[in-house]
């Protein structure tokens, strides 16, 4: 080889970092790289395998697509070769010297810092995996050759430090050869024995023939293709650990197989880890479409909707044309078919869950609720299938207690005819709401609204069987008789008293009223229609800061103390000082407890008054 016809470049700085993590403290378990080099050859088998189905006249079409496994023991070398599509030289720069994922690095960096070394396992899912060679080897040569016509050869040489090589070399066959220059320590992976083993433990599911020494591995058949009654749990979570990289098992399962409407067999996988929580980039689809066990691709936008991105597997149909590209995927009746009914079998399998084993559900729920309230808001067609996975905490739950709505429903009061809810900061926030005294009062449940997105889906829901949502604050709703005697004279007082509170307020609120709610508290800030809540409005007060905070009913309870001093003092003299202070206080207060008071300097001024008064001195 011609020395002068050597490129060199750097690799791009992610890449130094990640080296360094991968090589000097990540993975312990570093007989992946193995697994990370297989599944990059079967991708690239896979590809070929597309290209002969959709172009013509393609040659070598006959010979089989497979990997081969070999050491070299003499000179210490492993080698792992496929004949895949291979890389021209522009591939070759590209995809082995950057990271795909910009999130990647980021991810991993706090995986280190927070020494969850086991997590690391995850890598393969970032396109880094590659990179995991440089654990075991401390010169790697890659030979590739695209399987494009008059593509050239290229050798690629690297010792994972800062840069790479890349001449031209002579290389006939098409794809991709990969040549590990094992470190003094790791030359237990020139061992047949145990290169088989770690074959058979994270590749026995590569849908192509592995050769290990020339000697051909069994493999599994594709799983989905099998009868569910010669599988066992192992052998779904085996090919769940296959499929994603991990040695997590799976929450749960679904493997559905159906001639008619549709042919198609499908397996589903529910992670019991959800990367969106974790705070990492948002996920991308999780399920591959095959057409007769050939790929056709991986992560489907098309054959889940995107809120069920959570979810893993395949989704295989004879009746998809194997030859089909790419882009006609998208409009394709037969996968429309497919998706509606995968769907619904997906959502009722997770009703099943919910009804017979909570907790797995209550696992499922942890991790991906998020996930399923997006579908309430974005499935039409699915929506009241969803609302049967909500769950809540409520005034009639403890601790981490959820209820759905079924169960709502079921325990009900006499004579109560909606769902109520309320919404909150947290639990103990909205506990000490004063709109939840007569639901407590009526026996009437309330569910407990937590998540900002809750009023969205409630909102998006409108109904659950055949009951409306309400919010407490604006449902219509009075205690059978008032607690406090009322004769007639003294809510005379109390009307004159808000009167009074009306014309001190003026534009502060919509109206003053007399409540026939309250049993506990003075005074109460409600919504005066059908309106958003206070929480949904800060929402919105905060993406437009133009936004005007709906006016609200301030109900007063004259059976309180201080709303009986100060119809006393109204009576005694209705201009007296003291008074307006109570009744600016009386607002401020309510104000403060909803988070939207907004002239903070002048109630603390009014307090500092009043405990001067207080105290005498004033
Ligand atoms: P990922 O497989 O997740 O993309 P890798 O680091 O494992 O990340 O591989 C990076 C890229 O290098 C692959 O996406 C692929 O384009 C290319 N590549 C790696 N190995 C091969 C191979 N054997 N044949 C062809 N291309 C390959
Ligand atoms: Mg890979």
């Amino acid at each position: 080889m011609a020395a002068e016809k050597e490129q060199r470049f750097e690799f791009q700085s992610e890449v130094k970092q990640l080296l360094d993590i991968l090589v000097y403290s990540l993975y312990k378990n570093k007989e992946v790289f193995l697994r990370e080099l297989v599944s990059n050859a079967a991708d690239a088998l896979n590809k070929m395998q597309f290209e002969f189905l959709t172009v013509p006249d393609l040659e070598g079409r006959d010979r089989e697509l497979k990997i081969t496994v070999a050491a070299d023991k003499k000179r210490g070398r492993l080698v792992i070769e496929d004949n895949g599509v291979g890389m021209t030289l522009e591939e070759l720069v590209r995809n082995i010297g950057t990271i795909a994922h910009s999130g990647t690095l980021d991810y991993l960096r706090r995986l280190k810092e927070s020494e969850k070394g086991g997590q690391a396992d995850l890598i393969g899912k970032f396109g880094v995996g590659f990179y995991a060679s440089f654990m075991v080897a401390k010169e790697i040569h890659i030979a590739t050759r695209s399987w494009q016509k008059d593509a050239k050869a290229w050798l690629w040489k690297s010792t994972g430090e800062n840069s790479y090589t890349v001449e031209e070399t002579a290389r006939e066959e098409r794809g991709t050869r990969i040549e590990l220059q094992l470190k003094k320590d790791e030359k237990e992976y020139l061992e047949s024995h145990r290169l088989k083993n770690v074959i058979l433990k994270h590749s026995k599911f590569v849908p192509f023939a592995i050769y290990l020494d020339g000697e051909k591995i069994e493999r599994r058949e594709a799983v989905w293709t099998q009868p569910k009654s010669k599988l066992a749990d192992k052998d779904y979570v085996d090919f769940y650990k296959f499929l994603e990289n991990t040695q997590e098992e799976p929450e749960t399962w679904l493997h559905l197989q159906s001639d008619a409407p549709v042919q198609f067999q499908a397996l589903f996988y529910v992670p019991k880890t959800s990367f969106e929580l974790l705070g990492l980039m948002k996920e991308d689809p999780g399920v591959d479409l095959y057409s007769r066990k050939v790929l056709i691709q991986k992560g489907s936008k098309e054959v889940m909707p995107e809120y069920l991105r959570f979810v893993k597997g395949v989704i295989d149909s004879e009746e998809i044309p194997l030859n089909i590209s790419r882009e006609t995927v998208q409009n394709n009746v037969r996968i429309d078919k497919i998706r509606k009914h995968v769907v619904k079998k997906l959502l009722e399998h997770l009703e099943g869950l919910k009804e017979k084993e909570r907790d797995k559900y209550l696992a499922v729920w942890k991790n991906f609720a998020k996930n399923l309230k997006e579908g309430v808001v974005n499935d039409f067609e699915n929506r009241e299938r969803i609302s049967r996975l909500l769950l809540f905490s409520s005034s009639k739950t403890s601790g981490d207690e959820l209820v759905d709505l079924k169960q709502y429903v079921g325990r009900m009061a006499a004579g109560q005819k909606e769902i109520y809810y309320l919404g909150g900061g947290d639990r103990a926030a909205i506990e000490r709401n004063p709109a939840l005294e007569i639901f407590r009062k009526k026996d009437y449940e309330v569910l407990f609204l937590t998540d900002p997105l809750d009023e969205f889906v409630l909102d998006h829901l409108r109904e659950y069987d055949k009951k409306p949502f309400k919010m407490t604050e604006s449902a219509d709703i009075a205690l059978e008789e008032k607690t406090e005697a009322g004769d007639e004279a003294s809510l005379k007082d109390a009307e004159n008293l808000v009167i009074y509170l009306k014309a001190i307020y003026g534009e502060q609120v919509q109206d003053v009223k007399i409540s026939k709610r309250l049993v506990d508290s003075p005074c109460i800030l409600l919504n005066p229609a059908d309106g958003p809540s206070v929480q949904m409005e800060k929402i919105i007060k905060m993406m437009n800061k133009d936004y005007q905070l709906s006016k609200r009913v301030l109900e007063i309870n004259p059976g309180h103390d201080l709303i009986k001093t100060m119809i006393s003092l109204h009576q005694a003299d209705p201009a007296a000082p003291l008074l307006k202070t109570l009744a600016l206080q009386l607002l401020d207060n309510m104000k403060l407890r909803e988070g939207i008071l907004s002239d903070t300097e002048a109630t603390i001024a009014r307090i500092q008054q009043l405990m001067l008064e207080a105290g005498g001195t004033s």
